[in-house]
């Protein structure tokens, strides 16, 4: 499986990066090492002193897609679940001013928390009207809504699956709102989507 990232999908968030805010989606992978599940701590790694939090909606796509019409990308994923997107600040700047790839700062071992998934067909709420917080050792850091998403989910799928053709069992990360910051040994997030806790994370 692959896991897929949106970067710069909340107005907000990009400009408190001083990013200009695309005009087409922009991406980048992970690979499947990059994955935590089930609560299980992160490691913090000696590459980086300045690793940062992105708490995201995660989507799981379960049936095989390639050039998916907008239209039909909602038959292409039924489970969701936040995720954390985690960055090495320093080593992406670094990155950025050299013109590297982003690898090196966003696909390293465990940079790819994710929670419990639940069943689309579960939420009472349209896909694009989700609520959702992250919240660092019981204090909110970051708070959004998918609504405020600069492409929706189905723009998201229908774009990727333009170059990748998009597996069962596929994760697609789909960009933080504004409140990233940076993470520290000790500390323990937490994330839910609608009031449900779906997310725990502790960092070691
Ligand atoms: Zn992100």
């Amino acid at each position: 499986m692959k896991i897929i990232c949106i970067g710069r999908n909340y107005a907000d968030h990009a400009k408190e990066l001083n990013n200009p805010v695309p005009k087409e989606p922009v991406f980048f992978c992970k690979p499947d090492s990059a994955l935590i599940q089930k609560g299980k701590p992160f490691f913090y790694p000696e590459f980086s002193n300045d690793i940062h939090f992105e708490c995201e909606v995660v989507v799981r796509i379960n049936r095989i897609g390639k050039h998916i019409e907008e239209k039909f990308a909602h038959k292409y994923f039924d489970e969701i679940t936040l995720g954390i997107d985690l960055t090495a600040r320093d080593l992406q700047q670094d990155c950025k001013a050299k013109g590297l790839p982003w690898e090196k700062a966003k696909a390293f071992d465990g940079s790819a928390p994710i929670g419990d998934f639940i069943k689309v067909s579960s939420l009472s709420k349209d896909i694009q009207n989700l609520n959702f917080e992250l919240s660092k050792n019981g204090g909110l850091v970051q708070s959004g809504n998918t609504n405020d998403m600069l492409f929706s989910i189905p723009k998201i799928i229908a774009y990727v699956s333009q170059f990748f053709t998009l597996k069962i069992g596929d994760l697609i990360f789909t960009g933080t709102p504004k409140g990233v910051g940076p993470i520290a040994i000790g500390d323990n997030f937490e994330a839910s989507l609608e009031g449900k806790k779906l997310l725990q994370l502790p960092i070691r």
